[in-house]
């Protein structure tokens, strides 16, 4: 009999073997765990703690308590410890890029890299800013000063496609703002979170940042717990209206960033051949499991044919694979559901007659959740293609004439997340871009964020916003001082 065991995978990459919850400052074990899969693979690659009610419950109460001490550090004070804890992430972070593509799927080499440290500067950087005190008046016998104070205990609600990015996006402004936070990570990529909740128990005070990983039911509890003062949310629109509904019972602060179906429109005077490979990564990147990916892409129809078959050239040349493999361009999907749900899309656009340019069908005899890239030629605006958030790497690109059309299809949406415009005459292109109802709008550039710059949606695809001053001040309460003098 042969009684050699295959390695874990997670000791093979280097990585530690098991996984705990943040509690209270102390790294905790859970009564029972899941698996969780490798992508690439559909492989158990570990086992993440299945955190109980009560374990949630010790964490809020451990963050309740932190909060009395970390609320009345100084601002400064705050910053260190979290520029400190930039620099902890920073020493483990090749760790936690390989965690991320094992349990993601997003190549290692790039998208994975490129989010562990976009993250890190993330932390370092919000750090080091702040909400200074305004002051209205100033008279001879009275001052008004506005002031931001923190709000509590903030639960923080991530999804799976960027859980190190959208995680610590969250955390940072959440700690120096002064508050502290419990964090339940999606059940899909549960370990790169608690990583990075473990390498925040070594910098910062017990209790700041908790980490409990657990089923959906988790969410629900953190939504609904009366302890909590704000949820930070990342996810579906679904989910973030039932988040909404039951934080309703103390009326907690709330952001939600949710989904999207971002357009690209491409004017007849855009240099088109110089925009074919931003678009390709701006709709492709992350295999399309991305909020803003661009989701539709509308092109002028004299320029359509020729930019269509450019569009199909350059993915050609992309090869979709295992992140760990170096050569590999793109990754799986993440889930099986996901996945379900894409087999069902890409069914209903075969059967509705829809062209493929490229792709349509996918491999399921493949271990791993692999979909190829997948180009939709002119499908009507009414097809289920158009209309919904697909979450996964195929593109309608859509012929349009008049260009007051395509702005009343682009508004037509319930969601407005974002959105971009590509034109040579840049004034034209700006006033267009200027009648999309979306948070962000590019103009021929795309997907650029900043510290500084405010992120979020309008209508279905969220509440509120994420970085920047707004951003900062989502996690403050305003209080206005006035004092005689
Ligand atoms: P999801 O809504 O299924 O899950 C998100 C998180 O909510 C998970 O942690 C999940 O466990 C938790 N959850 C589930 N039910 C809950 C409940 N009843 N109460 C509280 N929490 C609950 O979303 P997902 O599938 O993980 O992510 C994909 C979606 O996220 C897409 O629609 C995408 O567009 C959106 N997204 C938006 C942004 C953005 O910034 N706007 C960024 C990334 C993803």
């Amino acid at each position: 009999m042969n009684t050699a065991q295959t390695p874990s995978p997670l000791i093979a990459a280097g990585l530690p073997a098991q996984f705990r919850l943040s509690i209270a400052g102390k790294l905790v074990e859970a009564e029972s765990s899941f698996d969780v899969l490798n992508p690439a693979t559909n492989a158990v690659i570990g086992q993440a703690p299945e955190g109980s009610a009560a374990q949630l419950e010790e964490a809020i109460t451990a963050a309740a308590e932190a909060f009395k001490s970390w609320s009345k550090l100084d601002w400064q004070s705050r910053s260190e410890y979290v520029q400190r804890y930039a620099d902890a992430l920073e020493a483990r972070k090749e760790e936690l890029i390989t965690l991320l593509t094992l349990e993601q799927g997003k190549p290692r080499h790039s998208q994975a890299k490129s989010e562990v440290e976009a993250a890190i500067y993330w932390v370092r950087e919000v750090a080091k800013r702040h909400i200074p005190v305004e002051v209205i008046e100033d008279t001879e016998d009275h001052v008004v000063e506005v002031h931001h104070t923190p709000l509590g205990v903030v639960g923080a609600i991530t999804p799976w496609n960027f859980p190190v990015l959208l995680g610590l996006w969250k955390v940072a402004p959440c700690l120096v703002t002064g508050n502290t936070m419990v964090m339940k990570p999606s059940p899909y990529t549960p370990l790169t979170s608690l990583f990075f909740g473990e390498i925040a128990q070594d910098v910062l005070p017990a209790g700041v940042l908790n980490v409990v990983s657990g089923g959906n039911e988790l969410g629900q509890i953190i939504t609904e717990h009366p302890a909590i003062s704000k949820i930070s949310f990342t996810g579906s629109t679904a989910t973030g209206k039932r988040v909404m509904a039951s934080g309703a019972t103390n009326l907690k602060r709330i952001t939600l960033e949710l989904g999207g179906n971002d357009a690209a429109v491409v004017l007849a005077d855009a240099d088109w051949q110089s925009i074919v490979k931003p678009l390709f990564w701006a709709a492709f990147g992350n295999s399309g499991q991305w909020c803003i990916a661009v989701k539709r892409l509308y092109v002028h129809s004299s320029i359509h044919a020729e930019f269509t078959a450019a569009f199909v050239d350059y993915a050609k040349s992309i090869k979709v694979g295992d992140g760990m493999d170096a050569t590999s361009d793109l990754g799986p999907i993440q889930n099986r559901m996901q996945y379900q749900k894409l087999l069902e899309l890409f069914e209903d656009t075969r059967n509705q007659g829809y062209k493929f340019a490229l792709g349509g069908t996918i491999d399921e005899s493949l271990a791993g959740n692999f979909v190829p890239i997948t180009i939709v030629d002119n499908p009507p605006e009414d097809s289920r293609i158009v209309q919904e958030e697909p979450f996964g790497p195929i593109l309608p690109i859509i012929a349009f004439d008049d260009i007051d059309e395509v702005i009343a299809k682009v508004n037509a949406s319930p969601f407005g997340l974002a959105g971009s415009v590509w034109g040579g005459d840049r004034s034209r292109a700006i006033e267009v871009a200027k009648q999309l109802e979306t948070g962000t709008v590019w103009v021929n550039e795309i997907h650029i964020h900043g510290i500084d710059i405010p992120f979020g949606g309008h209508k279905l695809s969220g509440m509120g916003v994420e970085n920047g001053q707004e951003g900062l001040a989502g996690f403050t309460n305003t209080k206005t001082y006035m004092f005689k003098k």
